[in-house]
């Protein structure tokens, strides 16, 4: 995370439908030149709030603010700033991806030789330059997703938000999606991206939030929700050896400290009681100051998915 000030700030947000409550109470904040993911099961209300962030629609009660301004009272400031993806696109029936694109970039207020010259860099930026002429309605869904990613960016927004952008990408095109990510976190945009899939976001994001029904459930550090470092806890170690497995097998054991969960051709699996990096380092000194040729030493951090659920249950059974 480049700068710890907040670029967005969310207060207190509700938003109903027809008596249904979509988002109820949900506050945060987006530090400047991070990237949030922002997970939830389906209807969660992650699209309503990041529709109000992104203000395309209001709340009923609660407030957003982007550099300082409200998005209700500031609303042109704030769409300026605000770069917003959504998770389908409208095509017009005869626009080419080019006249598509030459179209945002008229109502994003762009004129002239720099309305030009933007629409030629989000399209190089993009990966759109094959594309130019392909009418916009009928493009798959990886190239599809560059072209909403190519209108998202025309304004030069500060902030990205974007809606479950991963979904339904192949292999490849999710990889194109993590380096543009990536290349955007370089140039100083924030990113703020949803998903119902935890490990879409998993190596790209520096914090989550998690939504469920309406309801903020948790927020905070990607390694501070795997328990790296900041949630001391026990954790599993792979651990290989390249003398005799059975001395390790032996040290184990007989250690107190350790317990051996799983034993593997040339290794074993073992909890250690302190998922710290300091003392799993003097771990390793131990073992291999007690005479084993360690060859690997893998400490196996919770899945986020893991995580994720465990947060769910304890936020339902709190309030049970
Ligand atoms: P998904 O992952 O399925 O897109 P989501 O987390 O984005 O889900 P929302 O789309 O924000 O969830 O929906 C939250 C709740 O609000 C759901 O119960 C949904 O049915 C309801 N909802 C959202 N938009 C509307 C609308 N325009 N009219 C009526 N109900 C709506």
């Amino acid at each position: 995370m480049k700068n710890a000030e907040p670029i967005l700030q969310v207060r207190d947000l509700y938003k109903s439908f027809n008596g249904v409550v979509a988002v109820e109470g949900v506050s945060f904040d987006v530090a400047a030149g991070s990237v949030v993911g922002f997970i939830g099961a389906n209807g969660a209300g992650k699209t309503t709030t990041m529709r109000m962030m992104a203000g395309v629609d209001f709340p009923d009660s609660g407030e957003v603010s982007v550099c300082g301004f409200d998005a209700a009272a500031d609303a042109v400031q704030v769409k300026r700033l605000v770069g917003w993806m959504p998770d389908a696109y409208g095509a017009y029936p005869h626009l080419s991806v080019l006249e598509y694109l030459d179209f945002y970039a008229r109502l994003c207020g762009l004129r002239g030789a720099e309305r030009i010259e933007r629409v030629r860099e989000v399209v190089e930026f993009s990966g759109l330059q094959e594309l130019g002429a392909r009418p916009a309605a009928g493009l798959s869904k990886g190239m599809a997703q560059r072209l909403c990613l190519g209108r998202a960016l025309l304004p030069r927004p500060r902030i990205l938000i974007m809606d479950e952008p991963a979904a339904g990408l192949d292999p490849q095109a999710r990889m194109d999606f993590k380096q543009a990510v990536a290349a955007l976190q370089k140039q100083g945009v924030t990113l703020f991206i949803s998903s119902h899939i935890l490990s879409e976001l998993e190596e790209m994001c520096d914090s989550l939030l998690f939504i469920d029904k309406g309801k903020i459930v948790h927020q905070g550090l990607r390694g501070g929700l795997r328990g790296e470092g900041e949630a001391p806890g026990a954790v599993v170690v792979e651990i290989r050896v390249s003398g005799p497995v059975e001395e390790l097998f032996q040290w184990l054991e007989g250690d107190a400290s350790w317990t051996l969960t799983e034993r593997l051709p040339g290794g074993a699996k073992a909890e250690f009681g302190v998922n710290s990096e300091q003392a799993l380092a003097g771990e390793l000194r131990r073992l291999q100051d007690g005479g084993l040729q360690v060859s690997c030493f893998h400490p196996q951090q919770r899945r986020l998915e893991e995580v994720f659920v465990e947060v769910l249950k304890a936020r339902r059974s709190a309030s049970l």
